[in-house]
């Protein structure tokens, strides 16, 4: 039952010491919010650890008390070239490749913790804790802390609703079941400032944000029957936007927010080689399918991968491979 599997992963968390917690990479609020979350428990249990994931924190996150001890590849890089870690928690990652470069970090015969809401996790690692239904790993999280036995504070309660906030789409998407309010209501009630947070991740932008959704509409391309609407942003908008990776976020959401746009796709090049997809659906579309397709996952209706190739090239393909799933 679903109350095992949370102790079993509580028993594990118990049994660390020095242990190391990822998240994927460029990590998302319910990424950094899922490390802090297993950091808190494990501080709570004086356990030793690092916190870590390939990219670091990303600037509107830093409200979120201990995110400044969150490390990223190349902040320790150095140090460690000899040393890895034979204890490892994995959240928020469908497969173990998605931590990225913080592999080099982990030994061969390490003990994985895996706890996770993809439906195309693989269920790597020791002890696995996949729940399909739940909106946010921070989710399960929440129930685990309920199976712990520890009390909740406002620290903690701000990093779970952080991470319900943001893989709901602010308790839009259809993840938001009644157990996700019945969370949020407790969460508020342990002293969480929805308002603030929401502020913070929901309504403001950055000014490189404006500046980037401005060129990525400029581009906004659609199929002859409108199903399917694009757009794309090349290194030069970076550079001359002054964007970071995370003022990325929400610019998929216009082509799908238009009415009678099924798919709405961003194409990211990252390097002469590869281009970044990002695929959101209206409902009809698997987008999890299509992405896993292409060496990527997710969930059905939001989805990524990355693809080697031009981008232009890139663009034909996922888009025709989108137009075969209408
Ligand atoms: P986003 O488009 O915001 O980067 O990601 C949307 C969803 O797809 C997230 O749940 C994310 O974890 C997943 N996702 C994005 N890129 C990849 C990828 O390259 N591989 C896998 N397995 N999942 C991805
Ligand atoms: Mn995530
Ligand atoms: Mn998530």
């Amino acid at each position: 039952s679903y109350v095992v599997e949370l102790q079993k992963a509580c028993d594990f968390v118990r049994a660390c010491n020095n242990v190391l917690v990822v998240s994927h990479v460029q990590p998302d609020g319910d990424a950094i919010s899922s490390t802090l979350v297993i950091g808190w428990l494990l501080r709570r249990w004086n356990k030793t650890f690092k916190m870590v994931n390939e990219n670091g924190v990303p600037h509107r996150l830093r409200y979120l008390s201990m995110s400044e001890v969150v490390r990223s590849y190349a902040d320790e890089e150095e140090r460690h070239s000899q040393l890895t870690y034979d204890m490892v928690i994995c959240v928020d990652c469908a497969d173990y490749s998605r931590i990225g470069k913080i592999a080099q970090w982990v030994a061969q015969d390490a003990r994985i913790l895996n706890i996770d809401h993809h439906p195309t996790n693989d269920h790597y690692g020791e002890v696995a804790l996949i729940r399909e239904d739940a909106a946010a790993t921070a989710e399960i999280l929440f129930d685990m802390l309920q199976v712990s036995g520890e009390e909740l504070d406002s620290e903690v309660a701000t990093m779970l609703y952080t991470g319900i906030l943001t893989d709901t789409g602010g308790f839009r998407y259809s993840n938001t079941t009644p157990h996700v309010m019945a969370i949020a209501s407790q969460l508020l009630k342990h002293g969480v400032d929805g308002n603030d947070i929401a502020d913070r991740l929901l309504e403001k932008m950055s000014m490189p944000q404006v500046q980037l959704i401005k060129r990525g509409l400029s581009r906004l391309s659609f199929t002859p029957d409108q199903k399917i609407g694009w757009l794309y942003i090349s290194p030069e908008d970076m550079i001359d936007t002054g964007a970071l990776s995370e003022d990325l976020e929400g610019l998929v959401n216009y082509p799908r927010n238009i009415e009678g746009v099924e798919v709405g796709l961003l194409f990211k090049q990252v390097d002469e080689t590869g281009v970044k997809v990002s695929m959101r659906s209206a409902g009809t579309v698997n987008v999890a399918e299509i992405a896993q397709h292409f060496g990527g996952g997710g969930h059905v209706v939001a989805a990524g991968c990355k693809i080697n190739g031009q981008l232009h090239d890139v663009i034909t393909m996922v888009v025709e491979r989108v137009n075969q799933s209408l």
